[in-house]
């Protein structure tokens, strides 16, 4: 079962904007929260809560085992190693300037390349701003084609000797662009470099194995996958982060500290300094336990079907302008109604109660690109469905009636 019957589970999705039921389109920016994951959360705060790694009493066990316990959940799910290559941090963004930070800045010298696309979300741009004007590095920018495809064989030749990072989107947040990861991950291996995947807009849409993958660093938040806000994952092979320093100093990171010398614990610890968000992870640990129940192969399926009908539907109506490929979109549908601001398009599917972002999506030099300021995007989960897709056909007739003029 997949689709709208899953609003039993998600209490929030069962309420009235207005008089309108809530119709749900904005998953990409933050997905809602099915009980499970709420009483999950619940459950640890009303039974279970210590602070972790550190009592020897009752509750601080059950925290620490609830906690490791959701490490080994997400290493399942994503197929790593070793949960030891499963570092908790507050995001994408977060696991993101973290690799910049210490692989980056250990690495990186005058000279060497950070292979990217101009369609990066800021998280996975401005970090890398940073660490070239730090080291001396380069940024070398990959030209996806005017439908935002990245094409294969382009993103292996720019990767050179010289490439240190290669870091993208798997899934572009604008255009549901599929980037080829895969391609790019063997080539950089051959010279030397590693791949970090932003995969905000990918773990949480599709089986993932990072093994198959080959990936080195991969980041990801918990909130677009039907768990709580304030925590993410970076994975890492295991062999890269034993020898990266750490971000933060503090507590729960240190083997032993003197008044002028510390040392570090292994990996994952050494990225976890002071009291790490526990009930997050008890609550991402019962989302994944959900996900699971669905399948990602039919959660996959069911996204891109439901992204492909809205895309076809969309682009039948006069005057939408859609950006980003017709067909093989994952997740996402960004869009214009005419010369209408954005803005105001998503402020009239409001008062019918559809829920979509309006804006800019953290991809500025990406819109500067497609000639817009800002686009509305209708993004797609598990708790969609068909009746969502013709409500937001629906909405589009409707703001195109209400800014009639515009249309002559
Ligand atoms: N990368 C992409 C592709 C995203 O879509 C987002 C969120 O919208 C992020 C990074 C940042 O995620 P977070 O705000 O959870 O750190």
């Amino acid at each position: 079962m997949i689709g709208r019957a899953l609003i039993e589970d998600f209490p929030i999705l069962q309420q009235k904007i207005g008089d309108a039921p809530l119709v749900y389109l904005d998953s990409a920016a933050s997905s809602q929260k099915p009980r499970a994951v709420i009483e999950a959360i619940s459950r640890y705060y009303e039974h279970d809560h210590a602070n972790v790694h550190r009592g020897v009493h009752t509750l601080g066990s059950r925290a620490t085992e609830a906690y490791e316990g959701a490490r080994e959940k997400v290493r399942r799910f994503i197929h790593a190693r070793r949960a030891s290559e499963i570092v908790f941090t507050r995001g994408t963004t977060a696991s993101l300037n973290l690799i910049a930070k210490t692989y980056g800045e250990a690495k990186l010298g005058p000279g060497d390349e950070i292979v990217l696309t101009p369609n990066e979300h800021h998280a996975n741009l401005l970090p890398w701003q940073r660490l070239a004007r730090q080291t001396g590095a380069r940024l070398v920018f990959v030209e996806p084609s005017p439908e935002g495809i990245l094409d294969e064989t382009r993103l292996t030749q720019a990767i050179s000797p010289r490439t240190k990072i290669v870091a993208l989107a798997h899934v572009s947040n604008v255009l549901g662009t599929i980037q080829p990861i895969q391609a790019a991950a063997a080539r950089v291996h051959e010279v030397g470099g590693v791949i970090v995947i932003d995969g905000a807009q990918s773990v949480p849409h599709m089986p993932y194995d990072v093994q198959a993958l080959d990936i080195d660093f991969l980041a990801f938040s918990g909130h677009k996958m039907l768990g709580p806000t304030g925590i993410g994952v970076l994975y890492g092979k295991y062999e890269l982060l034993k020898d990266m320093e750490p971000y933060e100093l503090g507590g729960e990171m240190i083997d032993t500290v003197s008044l002028h010398e510390a040392t570090w614990r292994d990996p994952p610890w050494r990225f976890e300094a002071g009291t790490p968000p526990i009930a997050e992870a008890v609550g991402l640990a019962a989302a994944i336990d959900y996900l699971e129940g669905l399948g990602m192969n039919e959660v996959e399926a069911h996204v891109l079907r439901l992204t492909e009908s809205a895309t076809r539907a969309l682009g039948e109506i006069p005057g939408v302008t859609i950006y980003g490929p017709r067909a093989g979109r994952h997740a996402v549908l960004t869009f214009n109604i005419g010369s209408i601001h954005a803005h105001d398009t998503a402020t009239v599917f409001d008062s019918m109660g559809i829920a979509v972002r309006a804006g800019h999506h953290c991809a500025q030099p990406l819109m500067k690109r497609l000639g817009v300021n800002s686009t509305v995007r209708a993004s797609f989960y598990v708790y969609n469905d068909m009746q969502d897709v013709e409500a937001l056909v629906a909405g589009v007739h409707h703001v195109k009636e209400f800014f009639g003029d515009v249309f002559g």
